[in-house]
């Protein structure tokens, strides 16, 4: 383990972005925070959570696939990429780091979508464990744990300095390039802060918040259940839970005529949106009840059906704080999870 004084991570932030472009999450408005690409002057943001998740680091809102150029009957394929720069996302919590895992599932399973792994393998993810989580957080709930929050290095706020701990390969080289500014310091060092989070975590409101009731097997059980019709009647269908999930993955592919040629975009979409399943034949989910349950089934029955009993949700809270409504995940298990007991 090493640290630095945090009086220092400005220098710290500087070595890096000599070698690579760095990310940090900043306040950006009054209340929010999000990354940017830092520069000399950036301040870290005291926030716990950006207010978007980090997933846009490697499945992008928006991104073009591929254009076609045509000239009389003769199309040229035009691949828009280049090769990805390498890059550091510093201060990812323990929750996105752990919605990686869920969407590698995804994208990194044959057929394997090139665009989310080229950007994966030159991504390098620096973790912040949480001081203070807040009220709407329910990590533990998934088995995740702030204190140990994973990624490539670790890193913890204690007492004025920054500690760092390398877990993977990719982290040890990029500590090992900062080390003229790094100081060792014993393995224990942050033991004393990791008892502090997992006191506060005890304490949360939604500490006893279990995924007991839910896993593979259960769509006979909760398909046909009479309680989306309670849960779903107030959703706007806005698709703001969707759109702040580190986990949601859905996506709309489009072709744009561009005058002289076709170009072919891709950008997130969202199952809570009424023609999200829309197609020639007509739309097999006609209500909103049907979109709403999707959205849950998907997260706590269909995913860990496919996933090795791995849920697709990662307890952020972000959807507890953002939907118009009031609705999320955590009323929708309560609800439903009062079958079990
Ligand atoms: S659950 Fe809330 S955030 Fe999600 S679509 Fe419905 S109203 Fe919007
Ligand atoms: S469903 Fe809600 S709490 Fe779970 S990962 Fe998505 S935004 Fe976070």
């Amino acid at each position: 383990m090493v640290r630095i004084s945090l009086d220092s991570v400005n220098a710290l932030f500087a070595a890096i972005a000599e070698r690579e472009a760095l990310y940090i999450p900043t306040d950006t408005a009054p209340g929010i925070a999000q990354f940017k690409k830092w520069q000399s002057g950036m301040e870290m943001t005291e926030r716990l959570k950006t207010s978007r998740s980090a997933k846009d680091f490697f499945f992008p809102q928006t991104e073009n696939l591929v254009d076609f150029k045509v000239s009389g009957k003769k199309i040229d394929i035009i691949d828009p990429r280049e090769e990805t720069e390498d890059f550091v996302i510093f201060g990812v919590r323990a929750c996105d780091a752990k919605s990686f895992e869920i969407l590698d599932r995804v994208f990194l399973s044959e057929p394997v979508d090139t665009y989310y792994q080229n950007r994966r393998a030159h991504g390098t993810i620096v973790t912040l464990a949480c001081s203070r989580p807040s009220e709407s957080c329910f990590c533990q709930t998934f088995g995740i744990d702030p204190a140990a929050p994973g990624g490539d290095v670790s890193a913890w706020k204690r007492e004025g300095f920054l500690y760092l701990e390398p877990i993977t390969e990719k982290g040890r080289t990029l500590l090992s390039g900062l080390s003229a500014l790094l100081e060792e310091c014993p393995e224990d060092a942050v033991e004393a802060e990791k008892e502090s989070i997992r006191g506060i975590l005890k304490k949360l409101p939604l500490a006893s918040l279990t995924p007991d009731a839910f896993g593979g097997g259960k769509t006979e059980k909760y398909f046909d259940s009479e309680k989306w019709k309670s849960l779903s009647e107030a959703c706007l269908g806005c698709g703001t839970c969707t759109f702040v999930c580190p986990t949601c993955q859905c996506y709309d592919i489009r072709d744009f005529d561009t005058g002289h040629g076709v170009r072919r975009f891709r950008c997130w979409d969202s199952c809570m949106y009424s023609d999200f399943t829309k197609m020639a034949s007509g739309n097999p989910r006609l209500t909103q009840k049907e979109r709403f349950r999707q959205r849950f089934m998907h997260k706590l029955v269909y995913y860990p059906e496919n996933n090795d009993g791995i849920f697709g949700c990662v307890g952020c809270g972000r959807c507890v704080e953002k939907c118009p409504i009031s609705m999320n995940i955590v009323k929708v298990m309560k609800t439903l999870g009062e079958d079990e007991t």
